[in-house]
């Protein structure tokens, strides 16, 4: 048997078992020994009868004297049964399993696991598991719990385990070379596996688990790290000349830059003269000016003879970079063209035309940027805002509009660095750390909806002073129909409720003209009152909107709380953001808390991590990357610094891993990049 056979090769699998593994996708055996406990039940202690816990699970050895009792109870068949050890007997009771009246054999021992309770005036062991000793029994073990589906029970996937174990023991090739696995302290292979099913000590079970986590982190950031050589290595980037366009840049904007964006431009300016090409992650919190960045950096390749552009993950926010870049480039004689979906015919080819023939300087657009007839006549630079939205791919699709075009990535999602690392191992990253001058803190409370009409009075007094004000009602609806519906309902409210604000709704079902008109509507300070679902989570910026009212809280995550509230306290005037909600679930409450507590994107985002798990969190699939099998995250950060340094390490000493011992690395990693296509 080998590492890479099919599950059939196993005893007992035949085509109906053989398709229900593959709903688990498992088949080969690799998948099978790869596919993890999710928990384990320790039955490694065993309590005898006399001293069993109530409560709590407990593993007892017991002897079967007495016939077992079916009886009927309505819907349900209770199995009763009494066991014995030599300290007593105790009750045992199953739930429509008649047949383990007769399965259990008289005069036999088994062992029983379950728990003590008190029910219907009796205690019982409820619904144990058992199973028969044999002669080799060598005493209770930890017994490993998988992710299982139908059809397949924890017993079966156990058995087979077991079975390929026994098969596979001592033949699993070791693919960490032994310098490696030194110098990180970690457990052989064969070890790893055995013991992360069926761990014979409590350290044994760490040093399988860490050595499996390892290597899973390893093995992604090392794939990582290649994909981002590839990148290096795949042309000479534009070496821009003229850096006095900087500072001329800078001056064309009407504000002084923070030390951060001072910060992150030298480094894209040492990245663009460097003759690689760049590929950059600016990465900063709401409101921290990566705008300005951008506009500073297209300025710099214009004057340096090239077309920039900025594609933006929907229409509002690329109408929105629009007026900002037209605003500080107009005045200067650099046309910019705004190119989206919602163009008329005649329009979308004028303004082809000019991107091809390099009339437009500044492209700024949606996903239309990336559409098959748009030609560039000679791109430098391409920026992709709000990142998290789009793929790898679409940027590198970006890219490929021109040759060697320098790219940059802007995003408002604060990520802990050691995770940006992985989820944008191909990127150089920098931080905007700090928020332009003069903002105040935005106050937040977390009420329940008792305060509705206090909410309702403190909104028309800021709108009578002025101010504007979002208000955000979450998807609560099945159908976008019904959901539409809700909206509109919660807006008809509104209009009562808030008699003397002029009151607007926008949702996902509006077409994009109709959209864009209100968002302008509200930008001109024409509409006072905003409701909308999320649509307005990214990017949005209008200064004098100084209330951020979301309903039912709970329904979003932290780092969407915290998109959301960003879109306040923007201009001069204090903000508020105040988050209504009637759960009472701890998490929910956690989230109200922190909320209410921190303003930090990045302390908001560990807090995030930790409350959701970094699955949900990043929607690991939605990134491309590859679905982690053992690694968690969050709780491992610690082994995944290790694995990066170890990763870096490995390529430092043998690049293109051409080293005897790290052919199997090889090997695995070149698989790994084909089949889980980290291309994303
Ligand atoms: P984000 O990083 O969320 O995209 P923006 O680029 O939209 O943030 O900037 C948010 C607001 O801050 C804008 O109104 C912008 O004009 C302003 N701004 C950006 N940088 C500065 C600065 N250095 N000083 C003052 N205001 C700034
Ligand atoms: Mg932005």
């Amino acid at each position: 048997m080998e590492w890479n056979s099919p599950v059939s090769t196993l005893k007992g699998i035949g085509e109906q078992r053989e398709r229900k593994l593959q709903k688990l996708d498992i088949y080969t055996i690799e998948d099978l020994l790869t596919h993890y406990p999710r928990e384990y039940k320790d039955r490694s202690e065993i309590i005898k009868i006399a001293d069993l816990p109530m409560d709590e699970p407990s593993t007892f050895l017991a002897q079967i004297k007495e016939e077992g009792q079916n009886s009927r109870h309505g819907r349900l068949v209770y199995t009763r049964m009494k066991v014995y050890d030599e300290t007593g007997s105790v009750g045992v009771l199953w739930y429509n399993q008649p047949y383990m009246k007769n399965s259990l054999k008289m005069g036999e021992w088994y062992l029983f696991s379950g728990k003590l309770q008190k029910k219907y005036g009796r205690k019982e062991i409820l619904s144990p598991e058992c199973e028969r000793i044999g002669e080799n029994f060598a005493g209770g073990r930890i017994i490993p719990v998988y992710p299982a589906s139908v059809g397949i029970s924890q017993k079966m996937l156990r058995n087979l385990m077991e079975e390929a174990l026994s098969q596979m023991s001592g033949g699993m090739r070791e693919e960490l070379p032994l310098w490696l696995r030194k110098e990180y302290k970690l457990a052989e292979r064969n070890f790893a596996i055995e013991n992360i099913h069926f761990p014979k000590t409590e350290q044994g079970f760490y040093d399988a688990r860490r050595r499996l986590v390892f290597e899973e982190l390893f093995i992604l950031q090392t794939a990582l790290y290649q994909l981002k050589n590839t990148l290096e290595d795949s042309g000479e980037g534009i070496i821009l000349k003229k850096k006095k366009a900087l500072q001329e840049g800078e001056a064309l904007l009407p504000f002084a830059l923070t030390n951060a964006q001072k910060r992150v431009l030298k480094e894209i300016e040492k990245d663009m003269t460097s003759g690689k090409i760049m590929n950059r992650l600016v990465q900063g919190d709401v409101g921290s000016g990566k705008t300005a960045v951008a506009i500073i950096t297209a300025y710099w390749a214009i004057k340096n003879g090239y077309q920039a552009t900025i594609m933006a993950p929907t229409e509002v926010l690329a109408n929105q970079h629009f007026e900002s870049f037209q605003k500080i480039f107009e005045p200067v004689g650099i046309e910019v063209v705004l190119l989206t979906g919602s163009l008329k015919a005649k329009e979308k080819r004028e303004t082809l035309e000019k991107v091809a023939n390099g009339e437009a300087q500044m492209i700024v657009g949606t996903h239309a940027v990336i559409q098959k007839g748009v030609e560039f006549y000679k791109l430098g630079l391409a920026i992709t805002d709000e990142q998290h939205r789009f793929g790898v791919r679409q940027r590198s699709t970006l890219a490929d509009k021109g040759e060697n075009v320098h790219t940059l990535v802007m995003t408002a999602t604060p990520i802990p660095r050691t995770l940006a690392l992985i989820l944008y191992g191909d990127l150089d990253i920098s931080i905007i750390d700090e928020l332009p001058p003069g903002r105040q803190k935005i106050d937040t409370s977390a009420v329940d909806s008792r305060y509705h009409q206090r909410i309702y009075a403190f909104i028309q007094k800021h709108v009578a002073a002025g101010r504007q004000a979002y208000v955000i009602c979450p998807m609560i609806e099945e159908s976008e129909k019904l959901e539409v519906q809700s909206v509109l309902n919660y807006t008809e409210e509104l209009v009562k409720e808030l008699p003397d604000c002029r009151v607007a709704c926008v949702h996902g079902k509006m077409k994009a003209k109709e959209k864009q008109e209100i968002m302008d509507g509200f930008a001109a300070g024409n509409i006072d009152v905003l409701v909308s679902t999320t649509v307005i989570e990214v990017g949005i910026n209008v200064p004098n909107a100084t209330i951020m009212l979301i309903e039912n809280a709970e329904r979003f995550g932290l780092a969407q709380l915290h998109q959301l509230r960003g879109r306040v306290g923007r201009g001069s005037e204090k903000s508020y953001c105040i988050l209504v909600s009637d759960t009472k679930t701890k998490v929910a409450k956690e989230r109200m808390k922190t909320m209410t507590e921190s303003e930090d994107g990045f302390v908001i985002s560990e807090k995030d991590l930790k409350l959701r798990g970094p699955g949900e969190f990043f929607g690991i699939r939605q990134h491309g990357l590859p679905e982690l099998k053992i690694a968690d995250l969050y709780k491992d950060m610690a082994i995944l610094k290790e694995a990066q340094s170890a990763a870096a390490e490995l390529l430092k000493k043998d690049r293109a891993l051409e080293a005897v011992d790290h052919q199997l690395l090889r090997e695995h990693i070149e698989g790994y990049l084909e089949e889980k296509s980290l291309e994303m």
